[in-house]
């Protein structure tokens, strides 16, 4: 059976095609620039990389022409093949605790909590819908960001503010990357054998955030009401103390949006190196001795290490600690230097072993009190088996 998995963005549409159950990719591909001009896109297909330009008005078009390429690439002889198609969410709320078919009420319901997610949502809702233009009797379901969080307990999801903001406006921690979470999480209980495990799961991209997993079930994680909370990023500053932002409104005469604005893409990684988001030149700098990436990084160790620490504590313990997504997966030296960071609670690096890029592999030594693991992690996948399971 065939099965589509799909990320919509404002102006871009990522999409995978998987023959189900055997979980093989038959086509993946991007479209970006769409509906704001000069549009092209990119398909990988029976081992090849196709690149076009091509103008795509709006993402019924750019289904259309993927529909096209589909069909020319004989990958399907007619659009009835595919069964269903995943797309991901990035905000369901607390209203989707999993995956759920796409119907007019679930449609609605995506649209509202575009509050919660006025970047994500509405881009999601545009593809949905384009989707279900296209490929018209097709299951649609919605893969939520958020849905694995949902099972944090309310003493972890609160804020202490007044109880108002929570009752009346919804604030509260959802999380994110909660799909790479269940994937990674899921994978490691496989390779350890077992469901009744304790793990840390961190997903460190350019956007980066860490849970708790106990027995398959998600107890904490590190963003918040927005994916700006937790660890130090690339460009988002994680937690501070909220009262700065009220000082430098005052200082500045800045507004809400600025300060938005300097605290999810001025911040982080950027702004201490004063050089770069990307965790590649920070490595160099680091090598040619450039002391604000030096600092930027040892900055975003501690973050890294506080929430695997304070999760361990929580969880009264931990059999694995798994390292996913850009940086978890490719940078080397972060993984040896949070890893070093651990060695008080017995937890040690095997060098050798963590000298690798993008594989799933064990890096702690075998007299680790906890495993350390890189576990690559496969969003698209998740999206497809869950929309596959419910089918
Ligand atoms: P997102 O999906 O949040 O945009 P990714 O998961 O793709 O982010 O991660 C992007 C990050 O991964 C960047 O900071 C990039 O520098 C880092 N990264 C990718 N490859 C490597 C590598 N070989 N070595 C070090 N860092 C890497």
């Amino acid at each position: 059976m065939k099965i589509l998995s799909v990320n919509a963005g404002s102006s871009s549409l990522k999409f995978q095609l998987y023959d189900m159950p055997e979980e093989k990719v038959l086509l993946s591909g991007l479209m970006e620039r769409i509906g704001i001009g000069n549009s092209f896109y990119t398909i990988k297909v029976n081992g090849e990389k196709i690149k076009k330009e091509k103008e795509l008005n709006n993402h019924e078009e750019a289904f259309k022409v993927l529909v096209e390429e589909l069909e020319s690439n004989n990958v399907v002889d007619s659009l009835e093949e595919i069964k269903g198609i995943g797309h991901r969410v990035v905000q369901g709320g607390d209203y989707f605790d999993k995956t759920v078919v796409i119907n007019q009420e679930v449609l609605s319901k995506i649209e509202e909590l575009s509050s919660l997610a006025p970047l994500h949502n509405p881009a999601a809702v545009t593809g949905i819908k384009a989707a279900m233009h296209v490929f018209v009797n097709a299951i649609q379901t919605a893969v939520f960001d958020t849905a694995f969080h949902q099972s944090i307990p309310k003493e972890n999801y609160l804020y202490a503010l007044p109880y108002s903001w929570y009752e009346n406006y919804k604030v509260r921690r959802y999380g994110a990357h909660g799909t790479s979470h269940k994937f990674v999480s899921e994978r490691m209980n496989e390779i350890l054998g077992r469901t009744n495990t304790k793990l840390i799961t961190c997903h460190i991209g350019n956007g980066a955030s860490i849970s708790a997993v106990v027995n398959g079930k998600c107890i904490n994680t590190s963003m918040g009401l927005t994916p700006n909370a937790g660890l130090i990023m690339g460009t988002r500053c994680g937690d501070i103390d909220a009262s700065i932002i009220p000082y430098i409104m005052e200082k500045t005469g800045m507004s809400a949006k600025e300060i938005d604005n300097a605290i999810n893409k001025e911040s982080g990684l950027l702004a201490i190196s004063k050089k770069s988001s990307d965790s590649r030149d920070i490595e160099d700098g680091i090598a040619n001795g450039d002391e604000n990436c030096i600092l930027a990084q040892k900055m975003y160790v501690r973050r890294i290490v506080d929430y695997i620490a304070k999760y361990y504590v929580e969880m009264n313990g931990c059999d694995a600690i798994c390292f996913t997504a850009g940086i978890g997966e490719n940078a080397i030296d972060t993984r040896r230097d949070v890893i070093n960071e651990l060695s008080s609670l017995g937890i040690y690096l095997d060098s050798e072993a963590n000298n690798v890029r993008g594989k799933e592999r064990l890096i702690s030594t075998k007299d680790s009190k906890v495993q350390c693991w890189i576990i690559p992690t496969d969003e698209e996948l998740m999206i497809a088996r869950d929309t596959f399971k419910l089918l």
